[in-house]
């Protein structure tokens, strides 16, 4: 709507207002006050919740586009204005976007009065205040605002960019340690490094924090930016050195070039967010590198990030989908129940099983490990009271993983579980996984030995692989000593490795442990393996792992 008036001077002042709004990114406004009338430059209506940029009925009309909890404040400070009270307005406070949002604006203006002081116009700009700035200048450089606008000029003709974020490794230490003018030098430092290693079609913007961007449009491949990585890297460590080493820190990148995204029409927003996942791969990755963005490592951050919100749904509503199978671990000389391994198993809130070779390491990797662990814990120890009653000697068999025993108090939480469960120490054996992790700390050696002399058994699990050998025997001291199913199999296949069975089977029975063998699955290979004089099997031979119900009607009844 143009602003067509009886007030002349409103005209003028509207027409003036529209042409410099036009070079610049705030809204210029005028208030006629003498006939209720308001306009404001048409930047305005894609911005704010306006009908019309000229409108009367000032004061209702403004109340339906400023924030409910800042209406009084403005009108208020207008009426003092229009009353002669003061000549000024400068207020800040929040207009409603066409999106329904709060946006924080700047409003200044002055009245315009006529010679008998009485007031006829309001003239003034509105400017967004939490807008970002375009530019930063602790680093010198474009701000990511810039960045964007850049790349909306791009796209989505550009078929060819690379994308290389770069972040300082460990930055917080370096505000830590030497206070944030340093962490400010540090800042600016990486940037002139950047700087004087890119060329003419490479741009460089300051993002948040300590990260920088590099947008590649000399259509540079993979080797080219990695020599330009490496250039920075190496301009780091001399600054650095210069600096004698008051703070060493290095750089990391992650690299996506729009080709890579897999999409036919990428947008740059998609691009800046794969940048990220690219960075923080990098870091994740050991830091002081730059990671390549690949679609199939992209695949597996979102399913794993998919299964981490599951578990965390489930947790929160009482362990829903959590479940524990039961698998027997039968005495090779007469058959007889010795005990039952528990195996935990998951099930989404959409249905999907997911295998405990991808559950366990994301609850390790999110903690979550030390919740659900507590809650297999009791659930375990209840089944076991359970079989106590028709096997008065019954045992049970839990995993822990070694996150528990770094980052909870195990001896603690198994003490009290046994304690209100109404259960001896005896009755539980820890099965230990991924002792690699695990041999040489202290606080686990501390952990272990008060669990024995607690009474409750130890077990070495996955003995036979990677993780888990004669070394750990020596330093975990177990009482039981679980052989692998790959071992299984290949002293079940070869002569030299089942002489090799043979011989741990005879060593571990000198230094008074006992052995189970895991992973019978046939008559056969029982009859095999129980003539290496095992003291337990656990195998689909006997039971597959099962669930509690059906555990109990095949055992307890
Ligand atoms: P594990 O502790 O060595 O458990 C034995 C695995 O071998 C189980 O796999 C079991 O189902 C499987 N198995 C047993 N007998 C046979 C057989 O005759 N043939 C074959 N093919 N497989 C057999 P599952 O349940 O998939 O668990 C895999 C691993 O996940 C476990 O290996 C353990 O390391 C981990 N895990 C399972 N439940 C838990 C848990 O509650 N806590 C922790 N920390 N780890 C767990
Ligand atoms: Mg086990
Ligand atoms: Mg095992």
């Amino acid at each position: 709507m143009d602003c067509k008036s009886n007030n002349p001077e409103f005209e003028i002042f509207c027409n003036i207002a529209t042409e410099f709004a036009s070079c610049m990114n705030d809204y210029l406004y005028v208030y006629d006050v003498v006939n209720d009338t308001y306009f404001i430059t048409e930047g305005a209506m894609s911005r704010f919740a306006l009908k019309s940029n000229v409108f009367t009925n000032v004061n209702e009309t403004l109340r339906a586009v400023v924030h409910a909890d800042d209406f009084d404040m403005l009108s208020a400070d207008l009426a003092e204005v229009v009353s002669g009270k003061k000549d000024t307005h400068n207020l800040q406070y929040r207009w409603i976007g066409v999106d329904g949002s709060a946006i924080w604006i700047n409003c200044q203006g002055r009245a315009l009065r006529d010679t008998s002081n009485g007031t006829l116009l309001m003239i003034g700009c509105i400017n967004e205040i939490g807008k970002r700035q375009k530019a930063d200048n602790i680093s010198g450089l474009l701000s990511e605002t810039s960045l964007r606008e850049h790349l909306v000029t791009l796209f989505p003709s550009i078929e060819n960019a690379m994308f290389m974020r770069i972040g300082i490794d460990d930055f917080k230490m370096i505000n830590e340690r030497h206070g944030s003018d340093y962490g400010n030098f540090v800042l600016r430092s990486v940037a002139d490094c950047i700087k004087k290693s890119i060329n003419k079609q490479q741009y460089v913007y300051r993002l948040l924090s300590d990260e920088f961007m590099v947008l590649d449009l000399a259509g540079s491949d993979y080797s080219q930016m990695n020599q330009l990585y490496h250039r920075i890297r190496s301009a780091v460590d001399d600054v650095v050195a210069a600096e004698q080493y008051k703070a060493i820190y290095t750089i990391s990148a992650g690299l996506v070039s729009l080709k890579d995204i897999g999409n036919d029409f990428p947008d740059s927003a998609e691009a800046l967010k794969l940048s990220e996942f690219a960075l923080t791969e990098a870091k994740n990755r050991g830091k002081n590198q730059m990671y390549f963005y690949k679609p199939d490592d992209y695949t597996t951050f979102l399913r794993t990030r998919y299964i981490r919100s599951c578990i965390r749904q489930s947790i929160s509503e009482n362990y829903a989908g959590f479940d524990l199978h039961f698998q027997p671990i039968i005495m090779s000389t007469n058959e007889s129940l010795y005990a039952a391994e528990t195996l935990l198993r998951y099930k989404t809130p959409s249905g999907e099983n997911i295998s405990p070779f991808e559950l366990i390491p994301i609850l390790e990797e999110t903690g979550l490990i030390i919740p659900v662990g507590k809650w297999i814990l009791r659930n375990s120890l209840l089944m076991c009271k359970k079989c106590r009653e028709v096997y008065p000697d019954f045992v049970i068999s839990i995993n822990f993983s070694y996150i528990q025993i770094m980052k909870s108090p195990l001896y603690e939480d198994i003490l009290e579980a046994l304690e209100s469960v109404g259960l001896p120490p005896s009755s539980l054996i820890v099965e230990l996984t991924e002792s690699g992790h695990l041999e040489n700390s202290a606080a686990v050696q501390n952990v272990w030995k008060k669990l024995r002399k607690l009474g409750v058994n130890i077990a070495l699990d996955d003995f036979g692989t990677g993780y888990s050998n004669l070394i750990n025997i020596g330093n975990l001291k177990p009482n039981l000593v679980k052989v692998d199913r790959s071992f299984t199999l290949k002293a079940l296949n070869n002569d030299y490795e089942r002489a090799i069975m043979l011989h741990v089977i005879r060593m571990v029975h000198s230094i008074g442990l006992n052995l189970v063998v895991e992973g019978i699955e046939t008559q056969e290979e029982l009859i095999k393996i129980t003539a290496m004089n095992p003291d337990f099997i656990q195998g689909y031979y006997y039971s597959k792992p099962c669930p509690a119900q059906d555990f109990s009607e095949k055992y307890l009844t």
